[in-house]
């Protein structure tokens, strides 16, 4: 087995000390800062025909541009998702073209699995027996589909809103789970009272920027959509946001194909939150630099409903660094965006129509332009959220 990676080190966000990745499961040891790797000369020659002679077998295609071999990597075949014309959606916004990166047809479901993939790999790596995270849902069947595959336990913590899909498969996968009463910030809660108590040693964090990898998976979102236009940069991707893996892996793609040379220039990466949660966006409009905690989320994006985002400085990055914009949807615009794009023969979900949304808002604010090229990022598959999108259809009478 090749053991050399591009991989040589892991960088703190914030105080910019370097850790070795072997000693280091976690955030920064320093500072509590996240922790982002980087790379050596080899990722930078990485060019565009190394990477067509690539295998394509799911996140193994880039590994000269992550933290693990091909051969290494725990894989149940996630990426290489579909990035589907919308032509109908783009002419109602007025742009020349829209582009949905259907991540619903990922292993389970959902844009986690790439994250998921490289971080029960190291957790494997670190010689852990058990993964665990909080989670509105999605990754936590994610987290219980990859630990099978490593052989490791998993254990979920999810609020009782999680939909009744990701909780029934995160069980049918093997994975154990404390459904907590309350919301999201309650499930946070007993992760870390569960992860501080000396009886779990043994328990290797997922939760999102906590592990240095599920940003790391996440990038291989926009290498594939660059691939996918034949290196043609679209002018703008928008993220539907709730903690910043998404926006934030895409910031780091863009930096490393700049890096290597494979383009000249980053897409305007736009982030699109559930208005009444929407910390990104109001840190953003106020200028700030990190977000604060969103005191009253009220939405019917489950997926979304994240008050305190573990990526929130690094998301604000990621929009200012590349021109970008933070925007709020309304839940109904939400879910009228979504059954437009399935109308369209798109299985977008809910949590897909809040980047539908904000991009119809930015639109009509002048944000995208006439001949852009728009790629929205559907996050989850719309089987995943049928319940909330028929609903919406009952409530309008249909
Ligand atoms: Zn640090």
């Amino acid at each position: 087995m090749d053991t050399t990676t591009s991989l040589d080190g892991l960088v703190c966000a914030d105080c910019e000390a370097t850790h070795d990745p072997a000693a280091t499961p976690r955030r920064c040891p320093d500072c509590g800062g996240v922790l982002r790797a980087s790379y050596d000369a080899a990722a930078a020659a990485v060019t565009r025909e190394s990477l067509a002679g690539a295998r394509f077998d799911g996140l193994a295609r880039f590994s000269d541009l992550l933290p693990f071999t091909a051969d290494s990597l725990v894989t149940a075949g996630e990426g290489a998702t579909p990035l589907v014309p919308a032509p109908e959606f783009a002419a109602e916004l007025g742009v020349g073209a829209v582009y949905v990166k259907d991540e619903g047809a990922n292993p389970t479901g959902t844009t986690a699995d790439r994250g998921t993939a490289l971080a029960v790999t190291a957790a494997r790596d670190h010689g852990a027996e058990k993964v665990a995270l909080p989670t509105t849902g999605d990754a936590g069947q994610s987290a219980a589909a990859y630990a099978a595959r490593a052989d490791l336990d998993s254990e979920a913590f999810v609020p009782t809103r999680s939909t009744f899909v990701a909780k029934a498969m995160t069980n049918v996968h093997g994975g154990d789970m404390s459904v907590v009463e309350g919301r999201y910030p309650d499930a946070v809660d007993a992760f870390e009272g569960a992860m501080s108590d000396d009886d779990n040693a043994d328990w290797h964090s997922l939760a999102p920027f906590d592990t240095p990898y599920r940003h790391e998976g996440a990038k291989t979102l926009l290498f594939e959509v660059l691939e996918q236009f034949d290196w043609a940069v679209p002018d703008a991707v928008v993220h539907p946001t709730g903690h910043g893996l998404g926006v934030v892996g895409s910031h780091l793609a863009a930096d490393q194909m700049q890096e290597a040379g494979l383009v000249d220039d980053a897409p305007a990466l736009h982030v699109a939150q559930p208005e009444h949660c929407a910390p990104v966006v109001a840190a953003d409009d106020a200028g700030d630099d990190d977000t604060e905690v969103w005191e009253r989320p009220d939405t019917l994006i489950g997926a979304l409903e994240v008050p305190d985002p573990a990526g929130g400085a690094l998301a604000l990055d990621a929009v200012r660094d590349t021109g970008g914009w933070a925007v709020g949807a309304s839940d109904d615009d939400a879910l009228e965006a979504a059954v437009q794009l399935n109308a369209e023969g798109i299985e977008a979900s809910a949590t897909g129509g809040v980047g539908a949304a904000a991009a119809r808002e930015l639109a009509a604010d002048g944000h995208l332009g006439s001949d852009d090229t728009v790629v929205l990022v559907n996050p989850v598959a719309g089987t995943k959220e049928n319940d909330v999108l028929r609903s919406h259809l009952m409530r309008k009478g249909v």
